[in-house]
């Protein structure tokens, strides 16, 4: 019996991030050989792409390089012309309104808006947001009207502003389409944001179950208008039992790492399932996970001590604010996990007492 055909297709990642290397280590059971790329490493060489392989991404936005032109005109890169509508806010928001999916209401910064327009439309507080590049909070501007800040005159036709909503709090609904058009949803998660970045899910909970159906409408209603296959999140602020959406990830997401731990299938294999026309049953989640998002921390080994406890170290360089890694915590036993959150409380720095108190909070 031979062991291995080589000429199985093999799936490219654009980009070599952790998002990458979670979907290549999420393939190794189905023997998926899925190759993340650097796509700014210098090379003169062609990358071996084959005309049956697939390519995906593992970000919406990139630099033009000769790998990343290569990876991103091959005749299966998935969902190509999805990437660059959601990468711009301004094409993303306007598909939500022909959509009819709910959105923070917002306008285009143009040549000739004025501060006290979007004040009148939107209110004392609005989001500036530029259309492209921004990340974890980055690339955001507040206008105020009491301080009267101005528009910087380099964001004009560069941003969208949003009217700042009052929500209760952030979710999001992590789905999957396969090319024969079935929709996939797991539970939402919520969402705990500090300055702007992830910082920590718990999925699932029973009381966000009444708001599981709202989100997968809108979400396959997204999906299926783009004829998108593979994983996309939709994050949404809850405004008492309404969902706004925030913003869409044509990729895996942050917020759905926890089904590394939590489901049978995690959203890297879904994705590549789907990406490879492999069957899809049926989502089950078997375990409710705490997942806490390691900012600009160093690794500390203590935390493989917590029983119930997976971690992910991306082996990046520790910067202040940036994802180096993260821990699920199994949270089916309540006495184990507000003990291992309490046990985190005693190893992580001060900005992260807040975002543990509120996770024992939501778990209790
Ligand atoms: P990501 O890293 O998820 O791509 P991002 O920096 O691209 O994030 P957003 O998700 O749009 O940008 O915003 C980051 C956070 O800022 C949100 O999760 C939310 O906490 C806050 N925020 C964004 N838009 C609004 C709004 N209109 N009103 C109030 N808060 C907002
Ligand atoms: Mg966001």
């Amino acid at each position: 019996m031979s062991s291995v055909n080589m000429s199985t297709p093999k799936i490219w990642v654009l980009g070599d991030g952790q998002l990458g290397a979670m979907m290549r280590h999420a393939g190794m059971p189905l023997a998926l050989d899925v190759r993340p790329v650097d796509i700014m490493s210098p090379t003169d060489e062609k990358l071996p792409l084959a005309a049956d392989d697939i390519i995906t991404a593992e970000r919406e936005q990139w630099p033009e390089s000769s790998l990343s032109r290569q990876l991103s005109e091959h005749p299966n890169f998935i969902n190509g012309p999805v990437f660059g509508r959601l990468a711009d806010r301004f094409t993303q928001k306007s598909l939500l309104d022909e959509l009819a999916v709910a959105t923070a209401p917002w306008a285009l910064v143009d040549t000739d808006i004025t501060e006290a327009t979007l004040h009148s439309r939107f209110g004392e507080r609005v989001l500036l947001k530029r259309r492209t590049g921004g990340y974890d909070g980055k690339g955001q501007h507040w206008l105020k009207q009491t301080e009267n800040t101005a528009i910087p005159a380099d964001w004009r036709h560069e941003a969208i502003a949003e009217q700042a909503i009052n929500f209760d709090e952030e979710v999001s609904l992590v789905g999957c389409r396969s090319a024969d058009g079935q929709c996939h949803f797991y539970p939402l998660a919520l969402n705990l944001h500090q300055d702007g970045i992830l910082i920590a899910s718990i999925s699932p909970l029973n009381r966000l179950e009444h708001l599981q159906s709202q989100a997968q409408e809108m979400l396959a209603k997204i999906m299926t208008a783009l004829e998108y296959v593979g994983v996309m999140a939709m994050e949404c602020f809850r405004v008492g039992d309404h969902l706004l959406v925030n913003e869409l990830a044509p990729r895996v997401h942050n917020s759905g790492h926890w089904t590394q731990a939590g489901c049978h299938i995690s959203q890297f294999e879904l994705h590549l399932r789907a990406l490879a026309h492999l069957p899809i049953p049926e989502l089950k989640p078997a375990l409710p996970i705490a997942m806490v998002n390691l900012i600009g921390v160093e690794r500390d080994d203590h935390w493989l001590s917590l029983p119930g406890a997976e971690l992910y170290w991306y082996n990046k360089e520790v910067r202040p604010g940036r994802k180096v890694g993260h821990l699920n915590l199994d949270a089916s036993d309540k006495q184990q996990i507000l003990s291992a959150l309490s046990s985190l409380q005693g190893w992580m720095p001060a900005q992260y007492q807040a975002p543990l108190s509120w996770m024992a909070d939501e778990l209790k």
